[in-house]
């Protein structure tokens, strides 16, 4: 049944909620999905062969590495299970490399400022979150990183903040501009502005705008985000659409209450708005948060709702999100061989690094711009890909 799925998938792009929810729940047969509900036997062996897939999927994205965890063979009636979780990221792989090729895009991370002027309950930058020490970063200080970031061979850098208010409209049209002369594309990641405030940005130079939309889950959403409006996110993102940004979403799994059928219209959603990037990233609770008790999302999960985002948008750019790097250690490369097609490593310099901790256990922290491009570099050749010696815009992919 999977295979069917996945056929018709790859043929068409097209695939129903249902289908989508099948494809995130693995290879479990109705019976099997009763059965699991009802008896704590079946489920711990069905949680167990679950380990059994992802530490086969590691082995399989990674038998280009020299080093990988030792594994113990999976009992003859898990392989169906686990031929299924791995056909769909097989799949994947494949549209992917059909439809947007081998190159990787490196896109240069700028994270300019932990303060936020929002309460999400997820995130480590939440204003109530008093034990984190805040940083800004100047004008000036930016733009160096970006220049810093160009002269890395980067095409493209991502500014990144919390909600800080004190980066006003005439502040960012000056570190857009004098940015641009640097020959790189400009993404920003800053949250929810007005329309008057994006068409700036976006006269100033700025090409492409990444926000998550999160959740498609309108209840789940209310609860997690405290004093925003899902309507007036989902305005943000027709707003990016009609300044013709290049628009980036994506959303969180593994938000407590999250179903599978809700991430199933998170992926029929990016569809329905036709995004040109989608980042999918596991959540992952911070211990200074309302969410520091809650399970947090899957590795797996999380690579299985970037895969199917693939089967159904075939031409996009999607990134490895550093998120999953942090759930596995070879994350990014099991997502380049799952789907993603982009990468964007981080090119801030010093304490920022550590303390833009929207999740906690960051990867690279303590490491410099150039050595994480040198790193990324490596892993990724490592995988017979090659890095994209220009701007990535989807048009030209
Ligand atoms: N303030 C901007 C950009 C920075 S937050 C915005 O909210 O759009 C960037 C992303 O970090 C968010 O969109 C969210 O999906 C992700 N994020 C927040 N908390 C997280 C957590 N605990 N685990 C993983 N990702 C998280
Ligand atoms: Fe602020 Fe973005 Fe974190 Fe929400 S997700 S608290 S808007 S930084």
């Amino acid at each position: 049944m999977i295979e069917e799925i996945l056929k018709k998938a790859e043929e068409s792009h097209e695939l129903t909620k249902e289908e989508i929810v099948s494809l995130l729940e693995g290879a479990k047969s109705k019976k099997q999905r009763k059965r699991r509900q009802g008896d704590k036997k079946t489920r711990c062996v069905e949680e167990q062969s679950e380990n059994y897939a992802s530490t086969l999927l590691c082995i399989y994205a990674s038998d280009n590495l020299s080093a990988f965890q030792p594994f113990t063979l999976s009992p003859s009636s898990h392989l169906s299970l686990l031929t299924a979780h791995c056909s769909l990221f097989i799949s994947a792989d494949k549209i992917r490399q059909k439809h947007v090729g081998d190159e990787v895009h490196l896109r240069g991370l700028i994270e300019f400022s932990n303060y936020c002027k929002q309460n999400c309950l997820y995130c480590g930058l939440r204003r109530d979150n008093k034990q984190l020490k805040r940083y800004r970063l100047s004008e000036n200080e930016i733009i160096a990183l970006a220049k810093n970031a160009s002269e890395l061979n980067y095409k493209t850098v991502v500014l990144q903040s919390g909600e800080d208010p004190y980066y006003t409209a005439d502040k960012m049209k000056y570190i857009i501009s004098e940015i641009k002369k640097f020959d790189l594309a400009v993404t920003l990641s800053i949250g929810e502005k007005t329309f008057e405030e994006y068409q700036a940005y976006r006269k100033a130079g700025a090409d492409r705008y990444l926000i998550r939309i999160e959740t498609t889950d309108k209840n789940l959403y209310k609860k997690l985000d405290p004093g925003m409006d899902w309507e007036n996110r989902l305005k943000c993102l027709e707003d990016l659409r009609k300044l013709d940004y290049e628009v980036g979403t994506g959303c969180l799994v593994g938000l407590p209450g999250q179903t599978l059928e809700s991430l199933a219209d998170d992926i029929l959603f990016f569809k329905k708005i036709n995004a040109d990037m989608i980042g999918v990233g596991p959540f992952i609770p911070h211990k200074n948060t309302p969410l520091k008790d809650t399970q947090g999302g899957t590795f797996e999960m999380a690579l299985k709702v970037m895969a199917i985002t693939r089967l159904l948008l075939p031409d996009i750019n999607i990134p490895a999100t550093t998120a999953m790097e942090t759930l596995n250690p070879n994350g990014r490369l099991i997502a380049l061989q799952s789907g993603a097609n982009v990468v964007m490593p981080n090119v801030t310099q010093g304490d920022a690094r550590k303390l833009y901790e929207i999740y906690p256990g960051k990867i690279c922290v303590n490491d410099t711009p150039d050595k994480c491009r040198g790193c990324i570099e490596a892993k990724i050749k490592s995988i017979n890909r090659t890095i994209s010696k220009d701007y990535g815009f989807k048009a030209d992919l």
